[in-house]
């Protein structure tokens, strides 16, 4: 039997989380499906097939798919669960906000957040805000499972999937589409940056005016921490942590952070770890590659001053 992965798309390209969604669903030695929803998925569609590794991809077209809310997600994976042995997506809040449901209404468990796949239903899954590391056989027929982006490379092009459309089951009448707000930034997606800077309460008012000039000499993106977001500092999407998006970059610049363990849990496994802190004994230090200790008002923007020469 096949695995079906969940995509999440902007209509003309697929996220780099669903290429590594594709990778680790490698690990099950079967052919890999992968599930468009959209109103028209047609440019999508031709990006997806090159992905190598994906064997089908699978369009449901429909004009209440083209804001697809969860409960009409879940009533397309319910519809196709039949023909897999696994249905797989990222760790985002898009696939977040679906494969529950699914789960729910197919009667399953479903195992989240997974950095390792080892066969046989057995997984690895951090628990307790990164601090231990869980082994979790799944005795269910059909495995429903989210990926830890960090943990998976994503997949390269190379393939030459074929391309099947699917009708879409009528639409709910639970809940509908209304609007979207976003947050229009040039920077690049926090997920999947390979600079980020990061940001704690301590910056107030100028969280914004201290960090963005950094992030804009070193093309990252703003990070936040949660203690930052909940004081109205940052805006919610850039929170990073347990209950923030899970980063991985090349670089995390960590600003005024004290280093709690729900923060750690979200940029640990970062390369390199700077950390810039008053407190000799924050905890942050513990983690960093390299620690600066100074008055983050002084310390971020003669860096700046400095990587503009
Ligand atoms: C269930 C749960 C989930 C959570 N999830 C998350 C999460 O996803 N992400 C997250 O970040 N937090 C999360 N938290 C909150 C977390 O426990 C911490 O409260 C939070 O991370 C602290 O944020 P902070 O470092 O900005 O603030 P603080 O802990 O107040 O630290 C501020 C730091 O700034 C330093 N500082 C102050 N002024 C300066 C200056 N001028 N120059 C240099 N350094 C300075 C201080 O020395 C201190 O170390 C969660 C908590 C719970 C209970």
């Amino acid at each position: 039997m096949s695995i079906l992965i969940l995509a999440e798309h902007d209509g003309q390209q697929l996220k780099q989380s669903t290429r590594q969604a594709v990778t680790a669903a490698q690990a099950w030695n079967a052919p890999v499906h992968l599930l468009l929803l959209g109103g028209d998925t047609a440019a999508v569609a031709a990006d997806a097939a090159r992905v190598a590794g994906v064997a089908q991809v699978i369009r449901v077209d429909a004009a209440h798919l083209e804001h697809p809310l969860a409960e009409d997600i879940a009533s397309v994976l319910v519809a196709l669960a039949g023909d897999y042995q696994a249905i797989v997506g990222a760790h985002t809040a898009f696939v977040k906000n679906a494969l529950p449901r699914a789960a729910a209404l197919l009667d399953v468990a479903l195992i989240a957040d997974v950095i390792e796949i080892k066969g046989n239903n057995s997984y690895v899954r951090p628990i307790y805000a990164g601090n231990v590391l869980a082994s979790v056989t799944n005795a269910a027929g059909l495995q429903l499972v989210t990926i830890r982006t960090t943990a998976f490379d994503a997949a390269g092009n190379g393939g030459s999937a074929a391309v099947t459309t699917l009708a879409a089951p009528a639409a709910g009448t639970l809940s509908r589409w209304v609007a979207e707000t976003r947050n229009v930034s040039d920077r690049p997606e926090l997920a999947t940056a390979r600079v980020v800077i990061s940001g704690g309460r301590s910056l107030g008012e100028r969280f914004e005016s201290v960090l963005g000039p950094l992030a804009q000499q070193l093309n990252g993106a703003l990070g936040a921490t949660r203690a930052a977001v909940d004081a109205g500092f940052a805006p919610n999407d850039i929170q990073v942590g347990q209950t923030g998006t899970v980063v991985a970059p090349e670089l995390y610049i960590a600003a005024g952070i004290s280093g709690a363990a729900q923060h750690l849990a979200g940029m640990k496994d970062s390369k390199v770890i700077v950390a810039i802190n008053h407190d000799p004994d924050a905890a942050i230090f513990q983690v960093a590659d390299f620690g600066i200790v100074a008055d983050l008002f002084d310390a971020v923007p003669q860096l700046t001053a400095a990587l503009k020469q």
